[in-house]
């Protein structure tokens, strides 16, 4: 059994092999941007003014203007300003030549061709060519792309852009008491909640996944459905079978089938069955068959290495809250991932009986993590939310 953080480590160590394809905007949220994106222009493009109002010369004191133009967005005006004259201006249009403020619409009265100022402008209301970038200047670096993310590039004048491609993910079952969702329930058997659930965790990363079916807890048919698993997909994601009884084949046919062993058994709680390892550029993560256990462990482990696979380092997001109860366990040679819900900003763990118990997941809201050796977490102690 190896500590949390060596299969973390492991994990950050792998090199997989992805590509990188050209995705419109539209089909670009989720996505790990390949490469730093630079800003062919400046942004904004010119000299633009931020309110309706009236454009002058900067440094102009005069108190009433007479009105020679109308620019509205998207047009330009060529009038070179004089002291004393100001042209109508909107939101978004280009500044005038020679203009350098706006007073907005609402601190001047008009009349006729005249506008007369009668409140101070204290603002200069304009918003300078490339203040936002300047042509060459970085817009993105690698990272996954957020829906202002996508807008940022947009504004950048890019219709597509390059992201990393993600792994075809494979999902095998395995367990001769799993059934399918829908069929009928015989005596010992169980329905399949862990292959959608996985499918579910992998559609906001945008991995093509494929449900491959339940493998019978024998070491002929897992052995072919893995060898069939490794010959369609990068990665192959099973659950059940991991440990040690009687009946758990899977480590014994990866090895038959000359897959490397990368960790079998990890310190952490749920899941210290878990095994990773890799064949020909291919890798397999043999998930815990409890619920919760698949559940977590594809956030702790599967995540990060479909982070490395983009190209990307996984940093998930953490909020620091206070306990609102206490927490005590009493085994503590593993490292815990215990369910939790946040209410008026404090955090309690929620009714949670182990790892088979996946309804536990349905109350909770995120997940805190109770280190190798600590027992106890007193109420108003600082822990680190996941946000599930
Ligand atoms: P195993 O990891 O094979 O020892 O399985 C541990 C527990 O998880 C057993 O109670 C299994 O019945 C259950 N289990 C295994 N696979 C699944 C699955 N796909 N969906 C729901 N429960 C499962
Ligand atoms: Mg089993």
């Amino acid at each position: 059994m190896i500590e949390l953080e060596e299969a973390f480590e492991i994990i950050r160590r792998v090199r997989p092999r992805s590509s990188v394809e050209k995705v419109p905007l539209e089909r670009a949220l989720g996505r790990a941007l390949a490469h730093e994106v630079r800003s062919p222009i400046d942004s904004p493009p010119f000299t633009k003014s931020a309110m309706d109002g009236f454009a002058i010369k900067a440094g102009d004191e005069s108190v009433s203007f007479r009105v020679v133009d109308v620019v509205a967005a998207g047009g330009a005006s060529q009038k070179e300003l004089a002291v004393g004259e100001c042209v109508r201006i909107m939101t978004g249009a280009m500044l005038p030549p020679g203009a350098g403020r706006v007073i907005r619409k609402e601190y001047v009265q008009e009349g006729g061709q005249d506008i007369r100022v009668i409140h101070p402008e204290t603002a200069d209301n304009v918003i300078p060519r490339g203040s936002n970038l300047r042509a060459g200047d970085t817009v993105l670096a690698p990272r996954m792309l957020a829906a202002q993310d996508v807008g940022i590039l947009a504004a950048s004048g890019f219709a597509s852009v390059e992201v990393t491609t993600t792994p075809a993910v494979g999902i095998i079952s395995t367990g001769s008491e799993i059934r399918s969702p829908g069929e009928t329930l015989q005596p010992g058997e169980i329905y399949n909640s862990n292959a959608v659930q996985l499918i579910a965790q992998l559609a906001p990363l945008h991995c093509p996944s494929e449900f491959l079916g339940v493998v019978m807890d024998q070491p002929g048919p897992l052995s072919r459905a893995i060898e069939s698993a490794l010959s369609t997909s990068e990665l192959v994601l099973l659950t059940g079978g991991v440990s040690a009884g009687d009946f758990d084949f899977v480590p014994r046919c990866l090895a038959e089938l000359g897959a490397n062993m990368l960790f079998h058994g990890v310190a952490v709680k749920p899941g210290k069955p878990t095994l990773f390892a890799h064949r020909g550029g291919r890798f397999i993560f043999g998930l815990p068959g409890n619920p919760v256990s698949s559940f977590v462990i594809f956030e702790i482990f599967v995540k990060p290495f479909l982070y490395r696979w983009m190209g990307l380092d996984w940093n998930p997001r953490l909020f620091r809250a206070r306990l609102g109860e206490r927490v005590h366990r009493k085994g503590t040679e593993r490292t815990e991932f215990l369910p939790v819900r946040t209410r008026d900003g404090r955090v309690f763990p929620v009714a949670y009986r182990g790892s088979a118990h996946l309804n536990a997941l349905g109350e909770a809201d995120g997940l805190i993590r109770v280190d190798r050796g600590v027992s106890t977490l007193e109420p108003g102690a600082e822990v680190d939310v996941r946000p599930l």
